[in-house]
Parts: C-alpha cells; structure tokens; sequence
C-alpha cells in the first residue's frame, strides 16, 4: 500500500477526531481514485479502524503532552512532534523530522485574542494573532511545497473561519488574519496552477472547541457564554469536511467549504433559546 503521509501542523485541542478520520483514508493507488471508508464518530471504532489504513499521521503542536496522548490512542500510524509555528527554528525541526513524501497538510493553528475595539486594540495581541494564523501558514506551506510537489498529489487545507469575508465590532484583530488566510489560499491557487497540489480553505463559523477560552484568556464562564442558548458545531463536524475535501479524487479541487450551526446565520446573527 502506497506510504500516504497526512501532516496535521497542530492538534486542534478538540478537533482530534481529524486525525482518526484522516487516518481512515486508503489510498488505492492503481485507480487514482480515493476511497474513504465509512466515517466512524466514536473514538475506539476509529483506532481500531486506523490498524489496517496505510496512513501515517504527524501531529504537530507546543504541548506534546496532549500530542503523545493522542497518538498513543491512534496507534503506531500516528508521530507527534513538538510545533510551534510561530518559530522558524521549530518548523524546520519539525519538517526535518517528516518522511521524504507528504501529501496533505493541514493548517489548523490558529485562534483569537481578545474582542478589542481597534481604539483599545492591544498590540501584542494582534502581533500574536499574525505570527500564528497568517505567519505560522505561509512557513509550514513554503517548508512543505516541495514534498507536495514531489508527491505528484499534494493537498493544503488551510482553516480559515467566516472571519476571513465577515467583520464585526471587537474583531478587526481576526478577522484581519483570517482575510489574510484566504488571501493565501486563493494566491496559493493561482500559483500552482498547472502543477499536481490542491488548496482548499474550510471556513467555520462557531464551533465549541477551547477557541473560546484561549480569546477570553481562560474566562470560562464568559468563554461559555458565546455559545449560550444555540448549538454550536462541533470539531468532528470541521474534521468531516476536512477529511472529504481530501478524499475526493485528485483532479477535484474543493475550494472552500463554508460551514455554520444552523442557529447561525452571521457571525453576529446567533438564533438563541432558552433551556439548551
Ligand atoms: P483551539 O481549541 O484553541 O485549538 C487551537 C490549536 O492550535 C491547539 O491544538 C493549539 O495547540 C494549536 N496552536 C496554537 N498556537 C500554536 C502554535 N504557535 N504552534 C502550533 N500549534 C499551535 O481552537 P480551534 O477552534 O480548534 O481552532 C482551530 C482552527 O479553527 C483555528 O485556525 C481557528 O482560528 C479556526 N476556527 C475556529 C472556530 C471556532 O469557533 N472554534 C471558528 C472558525 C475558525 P497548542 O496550544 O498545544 O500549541
């Protein structure tokens, strides 16, 4: 079975049921064709699925505690590696550490700080928000084209959000970078053009992942409270769309996957009730 390398430049502290679906993607090389098994939610279904998958998976992000617990559930098909985007140094470590062939690369890190209005707008903050969402894509895209390249099949999926075509007050900070994100993701397209890599940008809109408690700097209640009243969506439902993106067959190009609750409409225009 070809050696399909799936790199997951950081572990999206809730969205780990990305790398189990990844992992249950098999590459059936004769017919060029991807073909996806069946998408199991439940997390032991899924390791236990991931023992017969020809997919290495690396994860990459700054706790490798959570890293090495993770792989250590998914089993010998998976590597964590310490990542910080946001250091040239790490990221070269860390593609150093990668097989000579990678075909898919995930660009997750990312998140928000703070809801400053740009009259109180910290610097620090949106220097931090750069550095990882739009700084932290372009160096592990730039480390990883080649490989992608090389591969004759490769595949970026940068995590952009509704942040990146929608503004709001307080947000000018994020939404700043996530415009950025999709700037690159649409000049990423233009530049290869003719050459064997796809490029896709999934836009979400709320998820209840750790997003919110890293913006309001651990506040858990205020952090609890954007999600008051309304379903949000979940990590596996950002995995589901990433790991079908990936797995259409390699002349389809999924652009972009815009995806919300259905209690939301814009990031602002939140649908909320009592008693949920
Ligand atoms: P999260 O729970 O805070 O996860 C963020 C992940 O990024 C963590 O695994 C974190 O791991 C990693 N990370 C942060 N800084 C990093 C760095 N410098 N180097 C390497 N890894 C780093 O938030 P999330 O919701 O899963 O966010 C994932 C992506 O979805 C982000 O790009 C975010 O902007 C986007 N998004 C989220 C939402 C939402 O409502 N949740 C909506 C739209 C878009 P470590 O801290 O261990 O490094």
């Amino acid at each position: 079975m070809t050696d399909y390398s799936v790199l997951l430049p950081c572990v999206p502290r809730r969205l780990e049921q990305a790398l189990p679906f990844a992992g249950l993607v098999r590459w059936t090389g004769a017919s060029r064709l991807w073909q996806g098994q069946a998408m199991v939610m439940e997390p032991h279904q899924t390791f236990t699925g991931l023992a017969g998958a020809g997919f290495r998976v690396f994860l990459g992000a700054r706790r490798r505690d959570r890293l090495d617990e993770l792989a250590k559930e998914i089993g010998e098909a998976a590597t964590a590696l310490a990542l910080d985007v946001t250091d040239p140094r790490s990221v070269s470590a860390f593609v150093g550490r990668l097989p000579q062939t990678v075909h898919l690369l995930v660009n997750n890190a990312g998140g928000a700080l703070g809801l400053d209005r740009i009259e109180d707008a910290r610097e620090e903050r949106w220097q931090t928000m750069w550095e990882v969402n739009v700084m932290g894509v372009l160096r592990m895209t730039r480390a990883l084209l080649p490989t992608l390249l090389a591969s004759g099949d490769g595949h970026v999926v940068n995590v952009g959000s509704i942040a990146g075509f929608e503004t709001y007050i307080g947000g000018a900070g994020y939404t700043a970078v996530k415009h950025a994100v999709r700037a690159m993701t649409k000049t990423l397209r233009l530049e290869l053009l003719g050459k064997p890599v796809r490029v896709t940008e999934i836009a979400p809109g709320l998820v209840e992942t750790e997003f919110a408690l890293v913006r309001f700097s651990g506040d858990a209640e205020r952090a609890k409270s954007v999600y008051r009243g309304m379903e949000p969506l979940v990590a596996a439902d950002i995995a589901d769309c990433i790991v079908w993106a990936a797995t259409r067959p390699s002349h389809v190009n999924i652009d972009e996957i815009v995806v919300r609750p259905r209690d939301q409409a814009t990031a602002t225009m939140v649908h909320r009730r009592e008693g949920i």
